[in-house]
């Protein structure tokens, strides 16, 4: 079994849940007792948020960029990066180590492909509805169409990822305003909604909105163990 290099705390609220997926799946897989082999550097989650109101990427670049040489240095066989958003320095990231990185859009888009999707409404931080970083390898590589809420839901859905759900709260008020946000979204013609934020699925799952739903964290998670035991 390879050893997976996990890039976490950003948030540690979907951190767990990358280890607990990644760890639940082995045990499915492999059984008995298995569990994973992890390495996870986990970052001060205020200093990167910080930096990205900033639009410090440069530096951002330089955090990702260490975390993944000491993880590569420490033994990891791949590394994640446990956020969308983070995925705007992923080149710089991948280019800096000996190991491959698995990363969240393609993991995600080859999913939402095998299923035979085609439009899908994304939702995340306005880093990631907004600019090019995510939507353009779904869209370019894969073939997808893309879209995305309007500018009052796009905040929307960005201030309860950082005011709420990167801080642990669960909020019923918000969890409404995503159904609703969905819900204008499929008057688009959409077929599925991306949780392009690791956090979102602690709110929404596929049962609250009613449409195909691709949860990143979930499907980068299984990605890794797939290569964990491929
Ligand atoms: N976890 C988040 C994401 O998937 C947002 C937090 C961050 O800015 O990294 O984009």
């Amino acid at each position: 079994m390879k050893t997976i290099g996990l890039i976490g705390g950003m948030s540690w609220e979907s951190s767990i849940e990358y280890y607990s997926i990644i760890n639940t799946q082995i045990k499915l897989r492999v059984g008995g007792l298995h569990s994973a082999k992890i390495l996870m550097y986990s970052v001060d989650f205020a200093e990167i948020e910080h930096r990205q109101r900033l639009g410090d990427w440069n530096s951002l670049s330089q955090i990702m960029i260490s975390a993944a040489q000491i993880l590569d240095y420490a033994g990891a066989n791949c590394i994640l990066m446990c956020a969308n958003t983070m995925h705007k320095v992923a080149s710089d990231v991948a280019k800096s180590i000996n190991i491959p990185l698995i990363h969240i859009a393609d993991a995600t888009a080859s999913v939402i492909q095998k299923d035979g999707i085609k439009k899908v409404a994304l939702l995340g931080t306005k880093y990631t509805m907004e600019e090019d970083f995510f939507k353009s390898i779904l869209i370019n590589n894969y073939g997808l169409e893309v879209v995305i809420p309007n500018d009052k839901d796009r905040q929307i859905i960005h201030d309860v990822i950082y005011t709420e759900l990167c801080n642990g709260t669960i909020n019923k008020q918000s969890k409404l305003e995503y159904i609703r946000i969905v819900n204008s979204l499929k008057e688009q013609g959409i077929e599925g909604v991306i949780l392009g934020c690791t956090e979102i699925g602690l709110l929404v799952q596929e049962c609250d909105l009613g449409i195909a739903t691709y949860d990143t964290a979930l499907i980068h998670a299984m990605s890794a163990v797939d290569f964990a035991l491929g």
